[in-house]
């Protein structure tokens, strides 16, 4: 038999103490574990999940056709693929530059594009090229990667409350932010910012030099005029933030992996000594030192995304979640619950019931109604009370959800 461990007591090596602060459970790990728990003790119910934002709906065909005709290419000498460019086949960029820049009117360039494998590592990688001192704001609630990830490199942060006092519009930081993370569409609260709400952040980052990175990985399900879909809308921009996409929810490659970061060339920064660096560079490095691009087979599909009947078949997918969407929102509603979100992204932000706190309002509905959402606490300290239902299920399921919840809730009121 092979010995394991010679030694009992472990290495001498020093941690990344900053791991230390942040908690344990991964939010939807301790969703997970409380279904399979509930899940053991009833055998016979079934239960439906409104919860982790993950797709029900199968990849459009035109993705598929894509993917598997690539995979045909590997097979053949003529036509193999190995390693991909770091920053992403021109083929890629050059549809991705069309269809979400140039035909919307944004100005965007092909050096500014990074291909990747999707929108968490990016949001968090980031961190590689920023400095350890900064200050940096995060909304609150959020997408866990932005609080963990700075705390993870020993970051300081401030919180910024979104809340319903505030329309789920922050306000800027007590103290000056070197780096701020915005998310738009939001991701718990499914609000947005209007173009005139997003330009004093613009200004902010303007005035005070300051960094945006902005998280627009639910810009497909943007429906209204007035709300942008990409930060470079808005005037000056392109001097202050970074930009990241992905095809996770826009075209459902939750499991394909692709997604895409915008660093363009007139973002800079200085050294200690006063040199000034460029962050397209910077990251240009940082890629091409620790990435090894997308793989041929699924840059293809993403490619296939922006074909006319790709196009027509992820529209299609996202008009079916966002009828979702509706059908959660109404639903709610209907009940007098508060509800936020839903138009413009597919997550419907709800005050629980008699004010119970988040993981109290899941358990209720995991027991009552064997339906599973988002504790809105496990987003951050301001989405306590609140919960989070992703319309990314399939009808059937929302359709049964939505009656199950109206039934307990309309037995359970003050
Ligand atoms: C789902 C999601 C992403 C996407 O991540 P991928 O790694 O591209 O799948 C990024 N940001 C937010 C806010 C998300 O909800």
């Amino acid at each position: 038999m092979r010995l394991r461990s010679l030694k009992e007591n472990g290495t001498m090596i020093k941690i990344n103490e900053h791991y230390t602060e942040i908690g344990n459970n991964y939010l939807f790990a301790e969703v997970a574990k409380r279904v399979k728990e509930y899940k053991e003790k009833h055998l016979e119910k079934k239960v439906i999940s409104l919860g982790i934002g993950d797709i029900t709906q199968p990849i459009v065909p035109a993705v598929i056709e894509a993917i598997v005709k690539a995979t045909r290419e590997m097979g053949k000498a003529e036509t193999l693929r190995g390693y991909a460019p770091y920053e992403g086949y021109d083929f890629l960029v050059n549809a991705i530059l069309k269809h979400d820049f140039t035909d919307r009117g944004i100005a965007v360039e092909a050096g500014e594009i990074f291909v990747s494998d999707g929108a968490k590592s990016d949001t968090g990688n980031i961190g590689d090229i920023l400095g350890e001192g900064n200050q940096v704001a995060i909304t609150d609630p959020a997408y866990p990667v932005y609080v963990d990830t700075s705390l993870m490199a020993g970051r300081k942060i401030e919180l910024l409350p979104c809340t319903p006092a505030n329309q789920f519009v922050p306000s800027f930081p007590e103290k000056t932010a070197d780096v701020i993370y915005l998310c738009y569409p939001n991701n718990p609260t499914g609000t947005v910012l209007t173009k005139d709400q997003l330009k004093p952040w613009v200004d902010y980052a303007v005035e005070h030099q300051s960094l945006i990175l902005y998280d627009a990985a639910y810009e497909a399900f943007v429906s209204q005029e007035n709300v942008p879909h990409s930060i470079y809308e808005i005037e000056g921009a392109h001097g202050v933030a970074i930009e990241f996409r992905s095809f996770s929810k826009t075209a459902g490659f939750t499991g394909l992996r692709a997604g895409y970061t915008v660093v363009p060339k007139d973002l800079t920064a200085k050294t200690s000594k006063g040199e000034t660096l460029s962050l397209n560079a910077m990251w240009r490095r940082r890629q091409s030192t620790k990435f090894n691009g997308t793989s041929y087979v699924i840059q293809r599909g993403a490619e296939a995304v922006y074909s006319p009947e790709g196009l027509k078949q992820t529209r299609e997918t996202i008009a079916y979640y966002m009828q979702n969407a509706k059908i959660i929102k109404e639903g709610l509603e209907s009940l007098g619950l508060k509800c936020y979100g839903g138009v413009n992204a597919p997550y419907i932000w709800c005050r629980t019931l008699n004010s119970m706190t988040s993981w109290e309002f899941f358990d209720f509905l995991l027991n009552n109604a064997q339906v599973v959402g988002t504790p809105g606490s496990g987003f951050g300290a301001s989405g306590e009370g609140f919960f989070r239902f992703t319309a990314f299920g399939n009808r059937e399921d929302t359709l049964v959800a939505v009656e199950r919840i109206k039934a307990v809730l309309l037995s359970n009121i003050d």
